[in-house]
């Protein structure tokens, strides 16, 4: 599903300015995988290369049979239809209702308002939103408004999630409502990257997580334990 191959990734051309390096790493389908690693270890990079936002200096990227290499700019927004990402700050637009939030993502693709009336609320009803689909982003709790992120993010079933950083912002009980929902979508056969500074949900989930530092994969195990 995910591959890299000695990939890495510099910003400028400066050698000792090497964001990743020779990072090689291989994803199964149904993965649920969470990146771990300090600030500036080079997690949101990796996240970046496979979202096609940066492209590698070297290596091989392939993402669901897609060679990054062969990637025409014109199949990018294709690709980034099978990779559906929430961010730390949710991104959602504050003038539009939740059902409205979740449908643009529909919208700009041009599904029919027939099937976005269908699949919006089935899909908010997935992420424990069923009866608040006419409320504004500004009413809802911090939790709550990961969730319609999510709702978002998932509405045109990617293969793939990345969740960077999801429960940031979030108290416990909001950042566990959160992961709990990604291990649903999971469970439904969605591949999850997870990247999380948040020892106890490292440690509870019990999934496989690699650790990056200084742009390299320092550790990769499964069910394993977050070593700060
Ligand atoms: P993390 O997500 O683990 O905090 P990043 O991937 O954001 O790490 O950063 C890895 C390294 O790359 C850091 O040294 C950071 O300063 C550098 N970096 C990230 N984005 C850019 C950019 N757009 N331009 C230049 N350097 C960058």
């Amino acid at each position: 599903m995910i591959l890299l191959d000695r990939v890495s990734k510099s910003y400028s051309k400066k050698s000792d300015s090497t964001a990743l390096e020779r990072i090689s790493l291989h994803i199964e389908p149904k993965e649920f995988v969470i990146i771990v690693g300090p600030s500036g270890a080079g997690k949101s990079t990796l996240l970046k290369l496979l979202t096609r936002e940066e492209k590698p200096t070297t290596g091989k990227i392939i993402v669901g049979g897609i060679d990054y290499e062969h990637l025409k700019d014109k199949d990018v927004p294709r690709l980034r239809r099978r990779i559906g990402v929430v961010f730390q700050d949710f991104k959602l637009l504050p003038n539009k209702t939740v059902f409205e939030n979740v449908a643009f993502a529909l919208e700009i693709i041009g599904i029919s308002t027939k099937e976005i009336k269908h699949t919006v609320p089935r899909v908010l009803d997935i992420v424990g939103l069923k009866g608040k689909e006419k409320s504004m982003p500004m009413e809802l709790s911090g939790g709550e408004r990961q969730r319609v992120a999510i709702a978002r993010a998932i509405v045109r079933q990617p293969k793939i999630l990345i969740a960077d950083e999801p429960t940031g912002n979030l108290d416990p009980k909001h950042a566990w409502d959160v992961i709990r929902v990604l291990e649903k979508i999971n469970r439904f056969g969605t591949t999850v990257l997870l990247t999380t500074h948040n020892q106890d949900i490292v440690n509870k989930l019990k999934r496989r997580v690699i650790t990056i530092e200084g742009g390299k994969v320092t550790s990769d195990h499964s069910g394993g334990t977050y070593r700060a």
